[in-house]
């Protein structure tokens, strides 16, 4: 083998040929209606609106945009299915519908990770290695519940709501819908959802799926739109609780706007998590967390880590090492099975990320990104970026940029790094890497984030609960706890 003497000979040796995903099997209708009583249904305004495929700028199809006509119609159906078919069937029989939902997900989840990654932008990987398994798993871990749930919460005598309405964003389209739907449908609600105006694609291939399985007409309903349709489901009077997982402005209006009504509500908001690195921890695979928990998935993840504390005594080498990997990343394509980081999800998101970026460097933080070449076809790209000597009061430190951007800050002790961290308005996540066992308890006792990850980052199950204190916002999903908030007791 020849000598790799620069990088351009590295860069021909080591470079990968494309490895598109198959993408001919995928067949998108032109025009996306409303999903209401097992139906689709044309929006009474007659208005639609366009959904871009974030990696060309180019339109997949149009989509229904609900009204408050068409959101009344769908609590209403919502409404009726509930007390003439759902909550009348034994739990059992509701279950076997969940588990139907969930095989059919798994026989079509190429399909789906295609239309996602089409839709949203994400990496083929982690939509085909994550965000589609994980949906189908959500559906039959819940479907097991349905008809246990005298057992999982004893001497409660525990029964459903009534009609759920649930507002999903765009960074896990399906993943979002099937933390929702799973939970309100096992313990007996009916639904409607109004997925993000960015990625419904995957959404409306549930309906058919729905439809598929034959669930009684009412008992999910998918009315697509953008925060005018969200706020007529919030306001609707005969809503008996509202789901919501977006941004943490979005969540202070829903709170206010469900004050002193029946209305119950769990919110999943931003985050600004901190992935601490102690000196002791396994350092190759601590690097490998930092770049799993804000590169991949384009840092769109609430919980992303998207602030790096590091130990003085390791930091430079910590870095080093970071700045390597980084340069190994690839942004592009997001069908290509090569690809880490797809396209940034609109273009408003990327303006978002570029405004950040700039601000950054106004603060004074030293700017780092890798070399690598992002394609110039209209489609929304960054480049893994890293921000050195950044200072708590900075806002790219404070703030949630939900982008590829880390922000990177040094302690000495473990109540320096529990400070640090802790010093945000939000409490979603958090990471802690050492190799002793004592430090990790000592610190998940201080730390207030609801999901401390120790040693690895960014891992999901759907028996464990997850959820934020402070700004990130309050109630569990998934595990026991996401049953409790579509339950009276
Ligand atoms: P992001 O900043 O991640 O896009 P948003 O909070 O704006 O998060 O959006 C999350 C979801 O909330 C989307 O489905 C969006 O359409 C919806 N939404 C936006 N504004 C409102 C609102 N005022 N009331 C209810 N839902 C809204």
């Amino acid at each position: 083998m020849p000598a790799i003497s620069g990088k351009m000979e590295f860069d021909t040796a080591w470079s990968y040929a494309p490895a598109p995903e198959n993408a001919d099997h995928i067949v998108l209708k032109k025009r996306y209606e409303l999903f209401i009583t097992g139906k689709f249904v044309k929006p009474q305004s007659g208005k639609y609106f366009e959904t871009l495929n974030p990696a060309t700028g180019k339109p997949l199809a149009k989509v229904a945009e609900g009204s408050e006509a068409d959101i009344d119609k769908a609590v209403k159906a919502a409404r009726k299915a509930y007390t003439n078919h759902w909550s009348k069937l034994p739990a059992k029989e509701r279950g076997k519908y969940i588990f139907r939902l969930a095989r059919m997900i798994q026989e079509r989840a190429r399909e789906f990770a295609v239309i996602e990654s089409l839709d949203g932008g994400k990496a083929i990987r982690e939509s085909k290695g994550v965000d589609i398994p994980l949906a189908a798993a959500h559906f039959f871990y819940y479907a097991g519940w349905a008809d246990k749930l005298n057992y999982a919460f004893p001497n409660t005598n525990p029964s459903s709501l009534g009609v759920a309405g649930q507002i999903i964003p765009w960074n896990f389209p399906l993943l979002m819908a099937a933390w929702k739907l799973a939970p309100a449908l096992a313990t007996g609600n009916t639904v409607v959802l109004k997925p993000a105006e960015t990625t419904p694609l995957t959404a409306m291939k549930l309906a058919e799926l729905i439809q598929d399985c034959d669930f009684p007409p009412g008992v999910v309903n998918i009315v697509t739109g953008a925060g005018a349709t969200g706020a007529a489901l919030v306001n609707h009077p005969d809503v008996d609780k509202i789901a919501f997982t977006g941004s943490t402005e979005v969540g202070k209006l829903i709170r206010r706007a469900t004050a002193g009504t029946q209305k119950k509500i769990t919110l999943e908001l931003g985050g600004k998590a901190a992935n601490i690195i102690f000196e002791d921890a396994p350092l190759d695979q601590a690097v490998e967390g930092i770049i799993n928990g804000i590169y991949f998935n384009q840092g769109h993840v609430c919980c992303a880590g998207s602030r790096l504390l590091v130990q003085e005594s390791v930091k430079e080498v910590i870095i080093r090492k970071l700045k390597d990997r980084m340069e190994t990343l690839i942004v592009g394509d997001p069908l290509d099975k090569n690809t880490d980081i797809g396209a940034i999800n609109s273009q408003q998101q990327l303006a978002t990320i570029e405004a950040y970026l700039k601000l950054g460097q106004a603060e004074g933080a030293e700017m780092f990104q890798s070399s690598c070449p992002v394609p110039q076809n209209g489609g929304y790209w960054v480049r893994p970026t890293l921000f050195l000597n950044a200072s708590q009061s900075h806002r790219i430190v404070q703030e949630e940029i939900f982008g590829p951007v880390l922000a990177v800050q040094s302690f000495r002790t473990v109540d320096e790094a529990v400070k640090k961290a802790n010093n945000t308005h939000y409490g979603l996540s958090a990471g802690v890497w050492t190799d002793k066992g004592s430090k990790i308890f000592q610190m998940t006792q201080k730390m207030r984030a609801g999901v401390i990850w120790a040693n690895t980052y960014n891992k999901f199950d759907p028996t464990a609960p997850f959820g934020g204190y402070k700004e990130s916002g309050f109630g569990r999903e998934g595990g026991l706890h996401g049953l409790m908030p579509y339950l009276k007791m």
